[in-house]
């Protein structure tokens, strides 16, 4: 039985370490904020390089208060990419502005920067960009259009903890970065968590005001807010496990590259690749395959497990249907579809799990 993602394998190595902590919040009663949290918020800033780091409830809120605070509401348009988990989109839409999908590059499967200037009109205020699978943006010219048009940029990190572009860590390039501590992502808590990261001060005030309430001090509300908090359960459990994180993300890429090599020259599937001068961090492993369905129905059959991230691009979904779209013009995105299938891929896994997975996958086309 190879599981897609093996969570209880790392509780145990790290097993005392991970007690110790909840029975301290516990024993302290801190539940809720305080200084655990805020030791969590210092070590992250420090591990990614960034000024602040203002921590809450998931890495949905956090794309919500970064969009908000920069003051996006009705009437602007966010552009994000066309293939993601809805997140990405659905805070555009609850600050009341339009999300505007951009399609993929078939390599990198991160938005086509080529096409984003087709993309920008009087009404754009900011764009989306997901460093999706662990995968960078293309951030240089990103950065250039967003210091041309001037509009902001930010970046939804949650599934690229250490991922970097230039020797520069995600979420350090735009305006500000959001961060989901989800218990699959590659930094995860038991529960959910999030963050927002910047390195301007005034907008990380507004962050932290906006996710308590609006208010910095308790009862002295200076705008409404939400209520978006991380509890110091999460934040002790995070603090543990920050300090594996690189090398958690050395083991992910060390068993990608094992994976590569296991499954080159296979024609029916295309390996994914990593942006020149840049570091993927590999949350997910995504192979695109033909006869996909029946691949992953083969390797179920033989106890391995796979996932499919995502069976459908962003603007196919019901949930887009309002904005009458096309598929046509996300040609990238949509015809992939069919063929994307995630191989399981975390620290904890055997190189020996590896071999009997990709054994599998070369006997199903042969
Ligand atoms: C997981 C994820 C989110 C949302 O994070 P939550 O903590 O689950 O709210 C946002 N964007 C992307 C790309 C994600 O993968």
């Amino acid at each position: 039985m190879i599981p897609f993602v093996d969570l209880k394998k790392q509780y145990h190595s790290i097993k005392s370490e991970i007690d110790e902590a909840i029975s301290s919040v516990i024993h302290n009663s801190a539940f809720i904020g305080g200084e655990v949290v805020k030791k969590f918020e210092e070590a992250f800033a420090s591990q990614i390089g960034v000024k602040r780091v203002v921590a809450c409830a998931n890495g949905t809120d956090s794309l919500y208060v970064i969009l908000k605070m920069l003051g996006v509401g009705v009437g602007d348009e966010v552009i994000t990419s066309a293939y993601s988990w809805i997140s990405s989109s659905e805070t555009i839409s609850q600050t009341g502005a339009k999300p505007v999908f951009c399609d993929i590059e078939e390599d990198f499967y991160t938005m086509d920067s080529s096409m984003i200037e087709s993309l920008i009109t009087s009404r754009t205020k900011a764009i989306v960009a997901v460093h999706i699978h662990g995968q960078m943006c293309d951030m240089d010219r990103l950065m250039k259009i967003a210091e041309k048009h001037n509009i902001f940029i930010i970046e939804d990190c949650a599934q690229a903890h250490l991922s970097s572009f230039n020797g520069q860590i995600a979420g350090t390039f735009g305006v500000a970065g959001s961060f989901s501590f989800y218990p699959g992502k590659n930094l995860g808590a038991y529960g959910d968590a999030g963050c927002m990261v910047t390195n301007d001060d005034n907008l990380s005030r507004l962050l932290r005001m906006y996710a308590n309430h609006g208010a910095l001090v308790k009862h002295q509300h200076e705008m409404e807010g939400i209520n978006s908090r991380m509890d110091g359960m999460q934040a002790a459990i995070l603090n543990v496990k920050l300090k594996y994180l690189e090398q958690w993300t050395q083991l992910r890429i060390q068993k990608a590259n094992y994976y590569l090599s296991k499954l080159k020259n296979i024609s029916e599937i295309k390996l994914p690749l990593v942006r020149q001068n840049s570091r993927h961090s590999f949350h997910l492993f995504v192979i695109k395959a033909k006869k996909r369905d029946g691949l992953m129905q083969h390797l179920k059959s033989k106890g391995i497990e796979s996932a499919i991230h995502y069976p459908k691009a962003l603007p196919n979904l019901m949930a887009y249907k309002y904005l009458d779209l096309n598929a046509n013009d996300f040609p990238v995105a949509s015809s992939q579809e069919e063929f994307l299938l995630s191989l399981p891929l975390y620290p904890e896994i055997e190189y020996d799990q590896i071999d009997i997975a990709c054994d599998e996958i070369k006997k199903f086309y042969s």
